[in-house]
């Protein structure tokens, strides 16, 4: 990974791009190479395939409890707390 680390510190470095746009360049890195997304709920990496859920991918009461709180694509842990929510 130092390698990507580099290429980034020296986009960064080059670039008169502004910080959203860094900030996409380096989530769009990080998804085409290792497959991660970030959790809208707690902002934390997580693997895209087995680690999250997404909108419109799920049954219905999943996409309808990620949809009131407006959220893409949230992390196991954050889905379980909405759901506990939700429950009570
Ligand atoms: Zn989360």
């Amino acid at each position: 990974m130092p390698n990507l680390e580099y290429k980034l510190l020296m986009f960064r470095l080059n670039t008169e791009t502004n910080e959203k746009e860094i900030d996409d360049e380096i989530s769009n890195l990080l998804n085409d190479k290792f497959g991660l997304n970030i959790c809208n709920a707690c902002e934390t990496w997580q693997n895209s395939e087995n680690q999250m859920y997404w909108q419109g991918e799920e049954d219905t009461t999943t996409s309808d409890i990620l949809d009131k709180h407006g959220y893409t694509a949230v992390c196991d842990k954050c889905f379980h707390k909405l759901e506990e929510q939700e429950n009570n």
